[in-house]
Parts: structure tokens; C-alpha cells; sequence
């Protein structure tokens, strides 16, 4: 049984200059680019989730909460939907096994309510490739990380979050978001990046 890296949603609306910024976004994105490289023996896979929106409902808000809603953001076709410059190349050089695309008509926090573009989703891509570990990074550690790695415990995967390749939009909630994962039974390593 093998392990995966998953990295989470490493888009321009996530990253500076996009609609919902998170600080260190670009520089995590460089980071995780050089994860992949050095340990490509290491993993057996390495996928990608994508925030991919149509009409997610109370997700967009004039007025957002930045918890249960947020500034319109990655909507299918448009700029800050696509990777990360600075991540898109690990994509199309093939580096990246698979892209699971999420939340075309609902929030959709987890990259595990993605599909790929065939349908399948992600815990039964992962299951039909005999992956029982996952490593999860990306962008924001206190939303959709957290969300993915949550939903991979769930799904009976032995999760780990790697603190150095992700970016939390604020601290308070990236310590709570910390403190869940933990006793959800998530491993982490290194050390949480909050530059707000
Ligand atoms: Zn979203």
C-alpha cells in the first residue's frame, strides 16, 4: 500500500492578488513544487483538488463571514480558477498523477467531494490505486487542508498534513484548526505558516 501527496487547491484566487488572498500562497506553491521534485520516489502518487465553481450557493456572498461564505472566487473559466503560475507547471509536466475538481454547486471545502474529470472520485481513485497514506499540503490550512484532511481520516486513510507546504489565512483559526486535526487522529510535521 502506498503513499499520496495531496495538494490542495493551489489557485490564483488563493494566492496574492487573487480574491481571497493568502499570504505565502506563492511562495507555498514554489515550496510544494521542490516537495514533489525531491520526493518523487517517495510517493507513489501525487494528486491535486481545485476549487471549480458554477453556482455554489451561499458559498458567494456580497456580504461574506469568511467561514460559511466568502468572495466569489475560482468560478469555472476564469483567471484565478486556474493553478498558481508558480504550481501550474508540476501539472502539466505530468508530475501530477490526477486534478479532482470540487464544488461546481456547493461549498465543497473537501478535496474529497472532488472528481476527476471522468467521474471518479477521489477516495475511490485513491482506494483503485492501492494508496493507504496520504500527505496533504496546500492552501488554506485552516479551511480546505484542514477540511481535506479531515474527510481522509473519515474515509480510513492515515492522514498527515505537512505544516511547511501549507498557508493559513489567520492564526486563531489555523491554531483551531490545528487543535481539531490532532484529536481527529491527523499527524502533522513542521510548523504552521500564517503570515497575516
Ligand atoms: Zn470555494
Amino acid at each position: 500500500m502506498g503513499r499520496a501527496l495531496i495538494v490542495v487547491d493551489v489557485q490564483n484566487d488563493f494566492c496574492e492578488g487573487g480574491s481571497i488572498p493568502v499570504k505565502g500562497g506563492a511562495d507555498r506553491a514554489v515550496a510544494i513544487v521542490d516537495l514533489i521534485r525531491r520526493a518523487q520516489v517517495g510517493y507513489a502518487y501525487v494528486v491535486a483538488t481545485r476549487d471549480h465553481h458554477i453556482d455554489p450557493g451561499g458559498h458567494f456572498s456580497e456580504h461574506p463571514d469568511f467561514q460559511n461564505s466568502f468572495p466569489v472566487h475560482c468560478v469555472v473559466g476564469s483567471a484565478g480558477s486556474e493553478f498558481h503560475p508558480n504550481f501550474a507547471p508540476a501539472v502539466t509536466s505530468g508530475a501530477v498523477d490526477e486534478v479532482f475538481y470540487k464544488g461546481a454547486h456547493s461549498a465543497s471545502k473537501s478535496g474529497f467531494e472532488g472528481f476527476a474529470q471522468d467521474g471518479t472520485a477521489l477516495a475511490d481513485w485513491l482506494r483503485a490505486h492501492d494508496v493507504s497514506d496520504l500527505d496533504v499540503v496546500g492552501i488554506a490550512t485552516d479551511h480546505c487542508v484542514k477540511a481535506t484532511a479531515l474527510d481522509g481520516v473519515r474515509a480510513g486513510f492515515a492522514v498527515q498534513v505537512l505544516l511547511d507546504y501549507t498557508a493559513g489565512v489567520a492564526a486563531d483559526t489555523t491554531s483551531t484548526a490545528l487543535s481539531e486535526l490532532r484529536e481527529a487522529g491527523v499527524a502533522l510535521s513542521g510548523e504552521p505558516v500564517v503570515l497575516a
